[in-house]
């Protein structure tokens, strides 16, 4: 792991290995309400490991079908704090008073404590300061953003290109470029749904490695690749994710002009 874990940081938060968005509605609202909901049921559930299995049972017969069939939903994945700005795991001791009911969940309380998913491994810690800073106090965006390495570093090198200078966190003091900055990684959470850019994470081969992206440029009558080829690509802007690639094209270039400019 090279850098310090991502899924609990100052401000931000991230639930996407509980199955947060494994679902046929990942809307923001759908997925705002299905969290609402474990939140208060669970509330007043009794930390017991007999209320919480039975409690998850009944959450779990609520939920509709995942979209990945082979990717474990968690019904314990609620909000931490009543302004919902955190989310976290319902069933960890610091979440119960002191009780681990995790093996009560869909898994149990070691691999859920063991595990870091790929971006631990492949974030720097400037990277993941600047999307946890980014996304502060907004869990839906933070786990589609931290998730999605490439999709992040090909924002970030779209800004400097553009800039003509690097990004870092120092430049998150500047409440403009922040906001400018976060409208860009909130591209993630405007794709179609079914988009592959929705999922670029979860794009693996045999390897482990990322399987990488293209768009047909030819097939779409474009003699030349978008000057924003690699943000596309992550995002998905192709006709297999359903994606307008003209469209998105012109959100990532009024993004990144935005974000070069408030950078002055
Ligand atoms: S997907 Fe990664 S960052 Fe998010 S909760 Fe899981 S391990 Fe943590
Ligand atoms: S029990 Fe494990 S899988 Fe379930 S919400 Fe907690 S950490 Fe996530």
């Amino acid at each position: 792991m090279a850098v310090g874990p991502l899924c609990q940081r100052e401000g931000a938060s991230c639930g996407a290995c509980c199955g947060l968005y494994n679902r046929q509605d990942l809307s923001r609202a759908g997925v705002e309400r299905l969290l609402r909901r474990r939140t208060r049921v669970l509330a007043e559930t009794p930390p017991t490991p007999e209320a919480f299995r039975d409690a998850a049972a009944r959450l779990g017969n609520h939920e509709e079908a995942p979209l990945f069939p082979s990717v474990r939903i968690c019904s314990f994945l609620g909000y931490l704090d009543a302004s919902e700005s955190r989310i976290g795991c319902l069933a960890h001791p610091l979440s119960t008073g002191g009780v681990d009911l995790r093996d009560c969940g869909v898994y149990d309380a070691r691999t859920c404590g063991a595990f870091f998913c790929p971006s631990h491994s492949w974030l720097s810690e400037e990277e993941a300061e600047i999307v946890a800073q980014t996304c502060a106090g907004d869990p839906y965006l933070y786990g589609l953003a931290v998730t999605d390495v490439p999709f992040l570093r090909a924002a970030l090198q779209g800004v400097a290109r553009l800039a003509g200078r690097s990004v870092g966190r120092r430049n998150l003091d500047n409440e403009r470029f922040r906001a400018a900055l976060r409208r860009l990684f909130a591209l993630k959470e405007e794709l179609t749904p079914g988009s592959e850019g929705l999922f670029g994470a979860f794009q693996a081969g045999a390897d482990g490695e990322p399987i990488p992206r293209m768009i047909d440029y030819a097939v779409l009558g474009r003699g030349a690749a978008s000057p924003y080829d690699e943000i596309l690509r992550c995002v998905g802007a192709d006709p297999r994710s359903g994606n307008d690639l003209e469209v998105l094209e012109d959100e990532v270039r009024t993004r990144l002009e935005s974000c070069a400019r408030a950078l002055g």
